[in-house]
């Protein structure tokens, strides 16, 4: 036993040594990644169950590097957001998602993930502002993606970020909604326009009655707030059909359609990949 017990503290220091290995390789590689055009951005779609009509795109960065191959945002977007790299990565994606805009429905959105780091950048409305004047999409058409945790950071920041987004038109929906904070009096404070449900709850409504019921009360307090929802990691007809029973209508997920990038085929105005 002791043989062994020594034997697994060799392995586990080696997968540690592995994890600061990658750590280290992601952190000098991200800025030639960059400089690189290594950077992508995949669609996925979001559906009105009801009618099935998209109603917007989800904007999911993807770093194809050129001899490691796919590297999931998992693995560095926290590692951009301490170094810094996120700020211009996360302005690529802004910029490129709102020209993308051009090559989806007319009556579609794009909805855009918003690292906390850069959301508390300074000026990051005048980044917004810009960016919508440069590639010329409409407000309406713009959606942002913020956690909660980004919000929390700094309230009252966070409040007069919000409510600066909402007068130019902008909607922004707290993503992941449900996993962060339990303290929801930042929801009265915070000018902002859906809530998201974090996959975790989807994942198990079909199997676990009280995720049914924090889903049902998600759907409460949105109507209540009067501001929309939807719910994303939509896997399985039977999540949909149980979702729609408690009263949420716009879901995302790989039932529905998987991230893929915008592919333009001659004359089709959509112009989009599977969707
Ligand atoms: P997120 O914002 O919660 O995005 C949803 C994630 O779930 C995406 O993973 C998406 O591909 C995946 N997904 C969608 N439908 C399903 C489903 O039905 N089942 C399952 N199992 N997964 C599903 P992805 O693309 O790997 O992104 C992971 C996270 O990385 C995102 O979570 C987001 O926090 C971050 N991220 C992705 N793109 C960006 C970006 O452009 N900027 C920033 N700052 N963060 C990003
Ligand atoms: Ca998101
Ligand atoms: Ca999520
Ligand atoms: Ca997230």
């Amino acid at each position: 036993a002791r043989a062994s017990g020594v034997g697994n503290w060799s392995v586990f220091n080696s997968d540690m040594g592995r994890v600061a290995d990658h750590r280290q390789w992601v952190e000098s590689e991200l800025h030639n990644a960059f400089e690189r055009g290594d950077f992508d951005l995949h669609y996925q779609p979001q559906l009105d169950l009801p009618t099935g009509r998209i109603v917007g795109y989800e904007a999911l960065i993807r770093w194809q590097h050129p001899e490691r191959g796919m590297i999931p945002p998992m693995e560095f977007i926290q590692i951009a957001e301490e170094t810094g790299m996120i700020n211009p990565i996360g302005e690529w994606v802004l910029r490129k998602a709102c020209s993308d805009a051009r090559h989806l429905p007319d009556d579609c959105f794009v909805a855009v993930n918003i690292s906390p780091v850069q959301f508390m950048t300074k000026d990051f409305v005048g980044l917004v502002r810009d960016t919508m004047r440069s590639t010329g999409i409409k407000p309406s058409r713009l959606e942002l993606e913020v956690t909660e945790t980004a919000m929390m950071q700094d309230r009252d920041r966070a409040a007069a970020i919000l409510k600066e987004l909402a007068e130019m038109g902008i909607s922004v929906a707290v993503d992941d909604f449900g996993t962060g904070y339990s303290n929801l009096s930042y929801l009265i404070d915070f000018s902002f326009g859906k809530l998201k449900i974090d996959r975790s709850f989807v994942s198990r409504i079909d199997t676990d009655a009280s995720s049914g019921a924090v889903v049902s009360t998600i759907v409460g307090l949105s109507r209540a707030l009067g501001v929309s929802i939807i719910a994303e990691g939509v896997e399985t007809e039977n999540q949909a059909t149980l979702l729609r029973a408690a009263g949420c209508e716009v879901v995302q997920g790989y039932l529905f359609g998987r991230p893929a990038p915008l592919k333009f085929s001659a004359g089709d105005r959509h112009a989009t990949d599977e969707v």
